[in-house]
């Protein structure tokens, strides 16, 4: 097969080291698809629980998301402190974070002492990604295999694949053309990039994009931004972490978790308002607001209770922000580009950056508007748009991801009488709690589409998915049942409550990546539940104690696993 010059840059980084082997007629418990902070979870509680278990990590470490993205600036937006396990009491009080936020190699490392600490490693393939799962209904089986040759059968697949992991190019004339480098903020080398004294084009100002601009720009000789669409930014204001303010933290980690469990939206600690925007006057609503920015982070979308649920409220805080932005960006002309009209704030998700906005008063940074000026072709020497052509060293394409469903379409995933997930998923992804899907029995999915996921601290959500996830193999182990599977009534009354949740908000009001808008062809549905973490928590646990309503147990007259 040939690779087109894109196609090699994106496999680049994903290209195997031999990987375990293992004879085709193994089987275990339990095969774990990912090694990020879900695949690593996962892999502890099923181990803790006495359950033999497998993961396979397209990439060659730990890390997931933070092993992919190197770019510069990238790193956390949910404070350290809570961006963090909390599942092991020693290792949330040992593990100290240098930053408010903290960036890329540091969470990186995190992922790696956690691998270590729970010795985690010895069960994980790297460099081995999971081409195929088949679903034998006679044996209950699935069958697993990778791109390293392996093949092997397990009673449950774990998909920990990740929202964000498979990346997206877009589909431009003359990408493969381009002389120069071109890279992909998901796909970043491990050597890092010397980007002094080039010219350098950065397409896409989502989250990636608004947190590399500021450093690709103190680094090369021009920058060029090609702009789409603007977003909405809240400045981080990281500082390196104050040891009190750790303190307070883990002096107080059982009951702050636990706050986050029972009464937060997302899973954070934020500072919880208890009225609507238009309850105050215009007055207090102004100083709120500029309090929160002072203070920095997602924080500010919290000012008040209604902003992702009344339009007229959500406004205020967006002028807020528009007006943030005139007034930090010099030439009117520029800042009027950066400013978004075209979505609520918030319904996209928020962007957090650090002197994103100052870096266009720089004399060596330009924006493009590819909405008035479109992107014609990439040439072998830059980007050539509708009026003119920039010449460029290197391009960095920020450019998102086929979230939430792309990692596991690109698995040939078929479920009972070998239907292909494609085919269930064709209008959009179905499931029950976001946890499986109808026809794909022992098949979990962490943070999967219809849970609260990518609106939700991640790591938060992914702790809570893994533990329901690990007492449901428990309570089956128990019982002697082989298998469990999602009914389709229930799952429809899921999908028809995730609709109906996301429709009193303002989030499918954009297009964005939660609703698919970003991939071409892609169905448009709202992905995540936007209920929130504790009703979605709630009900998981009544499932459960209710015997896993919705949910359909099976066993095996002869057991063919041991
Ligand atoms: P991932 O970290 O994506 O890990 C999935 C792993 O599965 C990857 O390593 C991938 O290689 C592997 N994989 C996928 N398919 C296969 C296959 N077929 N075979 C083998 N391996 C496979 N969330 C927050 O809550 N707060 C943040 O501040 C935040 N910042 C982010 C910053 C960036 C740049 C990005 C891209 C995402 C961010 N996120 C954030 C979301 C992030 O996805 C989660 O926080 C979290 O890291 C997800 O962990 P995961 O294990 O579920 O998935
Ligand atoms: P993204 O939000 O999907 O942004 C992609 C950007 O590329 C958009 O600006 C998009 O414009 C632009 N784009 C895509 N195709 C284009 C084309 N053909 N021409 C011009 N522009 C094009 O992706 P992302 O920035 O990688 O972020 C994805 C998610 O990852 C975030 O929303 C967040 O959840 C997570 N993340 C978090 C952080 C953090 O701060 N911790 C950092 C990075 C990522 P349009 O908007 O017009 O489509």
């Amino acid at each position: 097969m040939n690779l087109t010059k894109t196609e090699t840059l994106m496999a680049a980084a994903t290209r195997t080291a031999g990987p375990v082997s293992a004879a085709a007629d193994s089987v275990v418990d339990a095969v774990v698809v990912g090694a990020g902070f879900g695949g690593l979870y996962t892999l502890y509680r099923l181990r803790q629980l006495g359950f033999s278990v497998r993961a396979f990590e397209r990439g060659q470490d730990v890390g997931g998301v933070w092993y992919w993205n190197r770019y510069p600036g990238a790193r956390c937006d949910v404070e350290s402190m809570q961006y963090s396990f909390s599942f092991d009491e020693a290792l949330q009080q040992e593990w100290r974070w240098g930053e408010r936020f903290a960036p890329q190699p540091e969470i990186l490392a995190y992922a790696r002492h956690v691998a270590d600490r729970f010795d985690l490693r010895r069960h994980i393939a790297f460099g081995a990604g999971v081409t195929a799962l088949h679903y034998e209904d006679a044996s209950a089986l699935w069958h697993v295999q990778t791109d390293a040759g392996e093949q092997l059968k397990a009673r449950f697949c774990i998909m920990a694949t990740g929202c964000l992991s498979t990346a997206r190019m877009p589909a431009i004339a003359g990408l493969d053309s381009f002389a120069g480098k071109s890279y992909h903020t998901g796909h970043w080398p491990h050597e890092g990039v010397d980007f002094a004294g080039q010219r350098v084009g950065v397409i896409g100002t989502g989250s990636s994009g608004i947190q590399a601009i500021p450093m690709l720009a103190q680094q090369a000789k021009e920058l060029v931004v090609f702009q789409r669409t603007p977003n909405f930014s809240i400045p981080a204001r990281n500082v390196p972490m104050d040891d009190a303010y750790e303190r307070s933290w883990k002096d107080n980690y059982a009951a702050l978790r636990q706050r986050a469990r029972d009464d937060t939206t997302s899973g954070t600690v934020y500072e919880k308002s208890t009225c609507k925007a238009h309850e105050v006057d215009p007055a207090s609503r102004q100083r709120e607001y500029e309090r929160r920015w002072g203070t920095g982070g997602v924080n500010f979308m919290h000012s008040f209770n209604d902003l992702m649920l009344d339009a007229k409220s959500n406004i205020t805080a967006a002028d807020f922000v528009r007006d943030q932005i005139r007034a930090t960006v010099r030439t009117p002309e520029v800042a009027a580009l950066l400013t978004p009209k075209d979505h609520p704030i918030g319904s996209k998700r928020i962007c957090v950056d650090t002197d994103y906005f100052a870096t266009y008063n720089r004399d060596n940074v330009t924006l493009v508007d590819v909405r008035q000026d479109a992107i014609e072709c990439i040439t072998p020497t830059g980007v050539q748009t509708k009026s003119t052509h920039y010449a460029l060293d290197s391009i960095v394409f920020a450019t998102g991801y086929d979230a939430m469903t792309g990692s596991l379409l690109k698995i040939d995933i078929r479920g009972r009488a070998g239907e292909p997930l494609s085919q269930a998923w064709e209008a959009g992804p179905r499931s029950y709690l976001g946890l499986m899907v109808a026809g794909f029995p022992n098949l979990f999915t962490v943070t999967g589409p219809g849970s609260p996921s990518v609106l939700a601290n991640m790591i938060f959500a992914i702790e809570q998915h893994v533990d329901w996830i690990a007492e449901c193999l428990r309570v089956l182990r128990e019982k002697g049942a082989h298998s469990i599977e999602a009914q389709s009534e229930a799952q429809d009354q899921w999908v028809a409550h995730v609709n109906e949740v996301a429709s009193r908000t303002l989030f499918p009001q954009a297009n964005s990546w939660y609703v698919g808008a970003n991939i071409p062809g892609k169905p448009r549905v709202f992905m995540p539940y936007a209920g929130g973490v504790v009703p979605y928590r709630r009900k998981c646990e009544e499932v459960a104690a209710n015997g896993y309503e919705g949910f359909q147990l099976g066993s095996l007259n002869t057991t063919t696993h041991e």
